[in-house]
């Protein structure tokens, strides 16, 4: 079988996806702005990986044409609903194990024993993984789970395949600690939480809703498109493509017309490369 090192976005959204019900807004109304909640699929040599397990999952298998049963592993960016609550889709016992990778904080341990019932029922099967503590999957593949900035113990992850480097950068701000930087240098491939083109679209999030603006500068957890950028220059990485976006940003033709240039892409639902073509 030739190399590959695939990679789909199959959700592209943030916690309550694009449209939501009622909305008139350009956003919610653009059917090219559609979004999923986020997921991410690499086809890296022989093994399917599936990253995030959401709530639209048995959507995104239909779009992509995707058999749940070809899985081999599932990672966990953290316990959010729209990155955990897709796992009731894995439902039959499969001959070859499919292992669920969480990570190992206490947190995670008590929201993961909820879905226990699939490891009991050997459906799935249960690991956890530790930040900046290598995983190898085979002699080529290795992920390195690495510490993000949110308001829950949140992971991002490296995949490593001879010698290129995707990067999963969701749900974090871009305060990020010296080790994540470190261990983000030089990507090919960054996928970045890209959650509003600026504040403002945050602060409506907020005003929306009739509660006060919070400090943004501490008690904030997504990124910004300019954090993105930062965060893109910071690492040195290739190219970006922008994940967990929000319908307060601008309808994806017009943010592709602000924003995208050739080493900075407005990702969108089945996107689809290889990084070895
Ligand atoms: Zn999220
Ligand atoms: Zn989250």
């Amino acid at each position: 079988m030739p190399a590959k090192f695939k990679c789909t976005i199959l959700g592209s959204g943030d916690t309550i996806g694009t449209p939501i019900a009622g909305c008139k807004c350009a956003t919610c109304l653009d059917p090219k702005s559609k979004r999923y909640r986020f997921g991410l699929l690499l086809e890296i040599d022989t093994l399917k990986i599936l990253i995030d397990p959401n709530p639209d999952l048995k959507w995104q298998c239909l779009s992509a044409d995707l058999e749940l049963k070809d899985i081999d592993h599932i990672f966990v960016t953290h316990h959010h609903s729209d990155h955990i609550n897709g796992l009731g889709e894995f439902f039959f016992r499969n001959p070859k194990p499919q292992v669920l990778w969480y990570g190992d904080n206490p947190l995670n341990h008590k929201l993961i024993d909820y879905w226990k019932y699939l490891e009991a029922e050997q459906v799935l099967e249960f690991r956890t993984f530790s930040n900046f503590k290598e995983i190898k999957l085979n002699d080529d593949l290795t992920v390195l789970p690495i510490e993000l900035s949110h308001d829950f113990p949140t992971s991002g992850f490296i995949f490593k395949y001879r010698n290129k480097k995707i990067a999963v950068v969701t749900d974090t701000n871009g305060k990020l600690k010296r080790q994540t930087i470190d261990s983000l240098k030089n990507v090919n491939v960054l996928f970045a939480d890209t959650f509003s083109e600026n504040q403002e679209q945050i602060k409506k999030v907020y005003t929306d809703c009739g509660i006060s603006t919070p400090d943004l500068g501490t008690e904030w957890f997504h990124m910004t498109i300019d954090d993105v950028k930062d965060l893109k220059a910071k690492i040195n990485a290739k190219r970006v493509y922008t994940v967990h976006m929000s319908r307060h940003m601008d309808t994806q033709e017009n943010l592709v017309k602000k924003y995208q240039t050739d080493d900075f892409v407005i990702g969108y639902d089945s996107l689809s490369f290889d990084l070895l073509k």
